[in-house]
C-alpha cells in the first residue's frame, strides 16, 4: 500500500542522514520533497501542508541542525508527525460492545467491501472476544448480497438472520433486533444496503435503520485504494448518518496510503481497521504506529 511513498520518502531520508551536517536550506528542500511525495501519495492538500508545516516548525524549535545527527532526528520528527496525524486527537478505541445486545451497523457504497468486513469483523467477535454474534443483510434489492452474508456466515461459524423474502431495511432492522435480545446476542451486526454512488434514497434507508437499530457503532466500510474519494465518501456519510469509524479496505493492494493519511484530519474519524485480502483473517486494528512504521520503512 505505502511502497511508492515509502520509497520516495527513503529516498529523502537517505540523502539527509547521509549528509551529516545539515543547514536550514536543505531541511526545507528535504519537506519540500516530502510533501510533494505525500500529495503524489494523495494525502490532500492541506494535510501535506499542515504536516510539513509542523515537521518544519518542530525541527526548527529543536534545533536539528546543531544536533550530532541532524538528518536522523528529521527521520525522528517526520515519524512522531505521521503517528500523530494517523491518530488524530486520541487513539482508536475497541468496538463499544456493552449493554448486549449492542448494535454495529455496517454502511458503505457497494463494492467497498461491507459485507466481507462484516463476517470478518463478526468471526473476530467470535473468536477472540468470544462473542455471541448475529448478522442480517439489510440489502433488499440485492437477493445475492443477502445469501453472500449466509454463506459467509456458515463459513466462519456465525449465526444469520433467516431471509424472509419481502421485508423492508427496516423490518429486517427490527427482526434482527429482537431476535438478538430473545437469543441472548452479544452483538447484532447490520450490513447495510449499499450502492454505487451516494444518493438520497440511500441515505434516507440508511437513516431510518439507524433510528429504528440505535447502534453503538457505525462503521463505515471504504475502499482503501480509492485514495481522496474515500475520504470524501467518509465525510458524506458522517454528515449524513454519523460514523463512529471507518474500516479501510484493500489496504492490501498497490494504492498510494492517501486515504489512510488524511481520513482523520478531514473527517475527524477514526480509522478503526484495515482489511488485507478476502480471506476471512485478513483483517487488522489499525496501529498508527505500525503504519507510520511501515511507511518509513
Ligand atoms: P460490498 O458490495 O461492499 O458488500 O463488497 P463485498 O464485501 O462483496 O466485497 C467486494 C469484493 O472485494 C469481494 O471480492 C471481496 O472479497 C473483496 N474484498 C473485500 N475486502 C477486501 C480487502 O481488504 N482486500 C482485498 N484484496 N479484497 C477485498
Amino acid at each position: 500500500m505505502f511502497e511508492s511513498l515509502s520509497e520516495r520518502l527513503g529516498g529523502v531520508f537517505e540523502r539527509l542522514t547521509k549528509q551529516g551536517a545539515l543547514t536550514e536550506d536543505d531541511v526545507a528542500t528535504a519537506l519540500r520533497e516530502v510533501r510533494v511525495a505525500l500529495l503524489e501519495a494523495d494525502v490532500s492538500l492541506p494535510v501535506a501542508r499542515d504536516f510539513v508545516k509542523r515537521v518544519q516548525e518542530k525541527a526548527t524549535g529543536q534545533g536539528v541542525t546543531k544536533s550530532v545527527t541532524p538528518g536522523q532526528q528529521v527521520v525522528k520528527i517526520v515519524h512522531d508527525e505521521l503517528v500523530a496525524v494517523l491518530r488524530g486527537d486520541g487513539p482508536a478505541d475497541a468496538l463499544k460492545i456493552d449493554n448486549p445486545p449492542a448494535t454495529i451497523l455496517m454502511v458503505g457504497l457497494q463494492g467497498s467491501g461491507k459485507t466481507t468486513t462484516t463476517a470478518k469483523l463478526a468471526r473476530r467477535l467470535a473468536e477472540k472476544q468470544g462473542k455471541r454474534v448475529l448478522m442480517a443483510s439489510l440489502d433488499t434489492n440485492r437477493p445475492a448480497a443477502m445469501e453472500q452474508l449466509q454463506i459467509l456466515g456458515v463459513q466462519i461459524g456465525v449465526d444469520t438472520l433467516p431471509i424472509v423474502k419481502g421485508e423492508s431495511a427496516v423490518q429486517i432492522a427490527k427482526r434482527a433486533k429482537t431476535q438478538a435480545a430473545m437469543g441472548g446476542y452479544d452483538v447484532v451486526m447490520l450490513d447495510t444496503a449499499g450502492r454505487l454512488h451516494i444518493d438520497e434514497v440511500l441515505m434516507d434507508e440508511v437513516q431510518a435503520v439507524r433510528d429504528i437499530a440505535q447502534p453503538r457503532e457505525t462503521l463505515l466500510v471504504v475502499d482503501g485504494l480509492t485514495g481522496q474519494d474515500a475520504v470524501n465518501v467518509a465525510a458524506e456519510f458522517d454528515g449524513k448518518v454519523g460514523i463512529t469509524g471507518v474500516v479501510l479496505t484493500r489496504m492490501d493492494g498497490d494504492g498510494r496510503g492517501g486515504a489512510a493519511l488524511s481520513m482523520r484530519a478531514v473527517t475527524g474519524k477514526p480509522i478503526r481497521f484495515v482489511g488485507l485480502g478476502e480471506k476471512m483473517d485478513a483483517i487488522e486494528t489499525f496501529e498508527p504506529e505500525r503504519i507510520a512504521g511501515r511507511i518509513l520503512g
